[in-house]
């Protein structure tokens, strides 16, 4: 990059932010590679096995705080953000209707892997071509969205995004948290940005709200108690007594960001990509369970949630089918899938059965109960 003098690197960063914009994301920032100060959290928060079974964290290892090992000859890392929040926010409401089935906002919509690396791609060629011109050296750069090996939330924050929250997502005075991060790596020593202060103060919202206890201190979360894992990335059994605190949650949970003050700023999108699809807002739990196979395969096409398969997908459900009210349909369901997906869907069916029936006791008991208490009243024999 040789021909290339400082003059020139402050005018590409700022055509690189007008273009991001053009482009359709809210913000552009950048970052130097040094991220050493995080090494001994994540090494921390590795030892203590609170990334599960999500085994790949482990073999990025160090990796993911040191982008040039990544992807050798990087300098700088371009983050962006993309707001996902649709103009109704009434999604929220489906958390205090069990027998909804709530999935996380994010994934409503278009799968934004496929939008944002789109789009990456084509501000990563924009700086090609603009350099072409003054350059005849190769401009390297590689895309990554929520990606692995790279710390997003600790470069967005270098490159003055936003701050990591006590709930370890990032957060923007103006925006809120509602937004996807991308990342661009590149072989160009732009100037970069000033980093964000931390403005969580002294606010503890978010770990009080939390449904499974998962943030376990500030800026720790144990992804093995959070339904976001226990939901999408574990391909385990949920733990039996995680499966009353999930409620109606079958994808991802949205709890810590809802409650989060930062999010009354929170913009809405202007990607219509993003605007949640009919087949998976607001649906019944005894809807989303009686789909088949190829019914989730059609109506997630393009979604996040497909890359979940439908063997979690029906697990899920059968969980929150378990803490939801009594109803007929669902036991009736419940039976009808046993036996259909596999051994682990019938663990979980069989749970929400016996939940199912307890209450079924419960409500039977309840109006036994109810009846001997006015036939006392009214001086009735007993089984009046
Ligand atoms: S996503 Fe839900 S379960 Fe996970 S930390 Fe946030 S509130 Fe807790
Ligand atoms: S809820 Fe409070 S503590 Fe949690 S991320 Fe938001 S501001 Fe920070």
């Amino acid at each position: 990059m040789s021909a290339i003098n400082s003059i020139d690197l402050v005018e590409l960063t700022n055509n690189i932010k007008a273009w991001g914009m053009a482009l359709g994301f809210q913000q552009v920032g950048i970052s130097d590679i040094d991220l050493h100060h995080h090494e001994a959290h994540l090494q921390a928060w590795l030892d203590a096995g609170y990334h599960g079974d999500m085994s790949f964290m482990e073999s990025h290892g160090m990796k993911r705080a040191r982008p040039d090992e990544l992807v050798p000859g990087t300098l700088r890392v371009i983050s962006v953000r993309m707001n996902y929040l649709p103009p109704d926010a009434s999604f929220a409401k489906h958390l205090n209707s069990p027998d909804i089935g709530y999935i996380s906002r994010y994934a409503l919509g278009r799968d934004y892997h496929k939008v944002l690396r789109k789009r990456l791609k084509q501000l990563g060629e924009k700086i090609t071509n603009a350099l072409s011109e003054i350059d005849s050296s190769t401009t390297q750069y590689r895309p990554f969205v929520d990606s692995a090996p790279v710390l997003e939330h600790a470069i967005a924050e270098k490159a003055g995004i936003g701050w990591t929250g006590k709930h370890s997502l990032t957060i923007n005075k103006e925006a809120g948290s509602w937004f996807f991060l991308g990342e661009l790596f590149i072989n160009l020593p732009l100037p970069v940005d000033k980093p964000v202060e931390e403005n969580c103060g002294s606010c503890t919202a978010c770990l009080t709200i939390c449904p499974t206890n998962a943030i376990v201190a500030p800026y720790k979360v144990d992804a093995r108690r959070c339904i976001s894992y226990l939901t999408i990335e574990s391909d385990e059994d949920i733990p039996e007594s995680l499966r009353p605190l999930m409620g109606n949650r079958i994808y991802g949970c949205d709890d810590c960001q809802l409650i989060c003050p930062w999010n009354r700023y929170a913009d809405v999108t202007t990607e219509a990509d993003f605007h949640p699809r009919q087949a998976l807002h607001g649906q019944s739990l005894n809807t989303l369970f009686s789909w088949s196979e190829e019914t989730f395969l059609k109506n997630t096409e393009g979604s996040p949630i497909r890359r979940i398969g439908y063997e979690k997908w029906q697990r899920n459900i059968a969980v929150a089918l378990g803490n939801a009210p009594f109803n007929e349909t669902s036991i009736s369901l419940l039976k009808e899938k046993r036996g259909m997906v596999s051994d682990r869907v019938d663990r979980h069916i069989n749970w929400a059965l016996d939940q199912q029936l307890n209450r079924k006791i419960d409500i039977q008991e309840n109006r036994q109960q109810k009846r001997l208490i006015r036939a006392v009243e009214k001086g009735l024999p007993r089984d009046a």
